[in-house]
């Protein structure tokens, strides 16, 4: 019965917008000594006007766009009212009535994830508890949020998983959110076994924590009668009932009318959606007709940057060769050194990409000089021609250093005719050790082979 049972899930994805100043006020959004990062607009003083920051609205009407949304004109803020120490106001600056954005869609693979609402809000103050007390530092109040909601269209937690994965590898190509943003949901979870009676999982932090809390929460709700809608939270481990839910409509949601509305014309929208850059799926589509593989331009597209450089490259070099090298070389030593893709000197990698498929070098000496590829002036043509590392050719020289190379190593040359395969491999090494790299192995191999049952 476990496979005819029927999955609902659906998710509010919760994003920091990365502005220099807070939503309503001047403070910076920095990180700094507690409370240090406040005023009256920030802490809720009597009398304080908030200003809305025009830069996170554009940034978050571009999110709008991306996820295909309709956007709300004219759009207004709303007061959410609740007490809890970590809101100087009792009350939150959100969107209800008018979000931003509505009735967009993601696509993911083969299933189209409709979105209900994308809206844009601040966040509450951080509590830390400590000995016994409780801390509050608001600084990070009225840090501006943007928050996705899905239609409940997922059907499975790993779905769920992709659908995190493909939205934070958008909203970093629009350039909104911070680098390496942990991301924050809340997840709605039912199943057609139990009328679609629904838990909400609470701020669960990171793609793969929501995941294992989905898988956790499918299996119990298959194994469990759920018969009414509660609030949960997730421990790591398990998740633990926390109320029966209220629903938005038990907050008292009232206008905002300290805060402008907020209009948008046609021209506007359309010249958000113009900044808006070419998106991952689009590129894929692009890449796999040049010649790169799937796997390759997926890998290659999961960061702008990385795709900006490699576009450039490709055009002057065989993609195929290019997206390989990136994918198995570049991209494992960008890691490795800890270095971004701006750091790296395009037009020297370009070269060596470009000598690797001509064979003019061995990928073993491209390796080598991948060493090298942060220096803004180093040429790798310049460098090969001081080192004379281009690639042996000349089968005349190569075979008279195999020959040099049997001569000295008479044992291993006697083990390989008696049947002992792997004595090659000290002779083809000598060889590779002489060329410094720049023959091929298998050449070698083949040429000693050769030789050792003529002789
Ligand atoms: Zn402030």
């Amino acid at each position: 019965m476990g496979d005819s049972i029927e999955t609902k899930i659906g998710l509010e994805v919760h994003v920091q917008i990365n502005t220099k100043s807070k939503l309503f006020c001047g403070c910076t959004t920095e990180e700094g000594e507690p409370n240090n990062n406040t005023c009256e607009t920030c802490m809720g003083m009597p009398g304080a006007k908030p200003v809305t920051n025009k830069k996170a609205i554009d940034s978050v009407i571009k999110i709008c766009k991306a996820l295909n949304c309709e956007i709300s004109t004219p759009s207004f803020f709303s007061r959410k009212t609740y007490f809890y120490p970590d809101l100087a106001k009792n009350y939150q600056i959100t969107q209800y009535e008018t979000p931003l954005g509505k009735e967009g869609f993601l696509q993911v693979e083969n299933t189209k994830i409709r979105i209900k609402r994308v809206h844009i809000e601040e966040d509450p103050a951080a509590l830390e508890h400590a000995g016994g007390g409780t801390l509050i530092d608001y600084n990070r109040s009225g840090i501006p949020l943007a928050e996705i909601v899905t239609e409940p269209d997922i059907r499975s937690p790993e779905q769920a998983r992709n659908f995190l994965k493909k939205l934070i590898n958008i909203l970093s190509y629009l350039n909104v959110i911070v680098p390496d943003t942990t991301i924050k949901a809340d997840a709605n979870i039912s199943n057609s076994k139990n009328n679609f009676i629904r838990a909400e999982i609470k701020n669960v932090t990171g793609f793969k924590e929501i995941e294992k809390a989905l898988l956790y929460e499918t299996k119990r709700q298959q194994e469990e009668e759920v018969t009414k809608q509660e609030t949960r939270r997730w421990d790591g481990t398990k998740t633990i009932v926390m109320r029966s839910k209220e629903t938005e409509d038990d907050y008292g949601y009232i206008y905002d009318s300290d805060i402008p509305k907020m209009t948008f014309t046609q021209e506007y929208i359309n010249k958000i959606s113009s900044s808006i850059p070419k998106l991952s799926d689009e590129r894929i589509r692009e890449l796999t007709k040049i010649g790169v593989s799937q796997e390759d331009a997926k890998v290659i597209t999961q960061d702008l940057f990385v795709s900006d450089a490699f576009e450039k490259i490709a055009q002057k070099s065989n993609p195929a060769t290019a997206a390989k090298w990136f994918r198995k070389e570049l991209l494992k030593r960008l890691n490795a050194d800890e270095k971004q893709i701006k750091e790296v000197n395009i037009e020297a990698l370009t070269e060596i990409i470009k000598m690797i498929h001509e064979k003019t070098i061995t990928e073993h000496t491209g390796r080598e000089l991948m060493t090298k590829i942060y220096d803004k002036n180093f040429s790798p043509i310049e460098s090969i021609k001081k080192t004379g590392a281009t690639m042996i050719k000349d089968t005349t020289t190569l075979k008279k250093m195999c020959e040099d190379a049997i001569e000295k190593n008479p044992k291993a040359a006697v083990d390989y005719k008696k049947g002992e395969e792997k004595a090659l491999n000290a002779i083809v090494g000598a060889v590779m050790k002489e060329t410094k790299g720049t023959a091929k192995p298998d050449e070698v191999k083949r040429i000693i082979e050769e030789m050792l049952t003529t002789l």
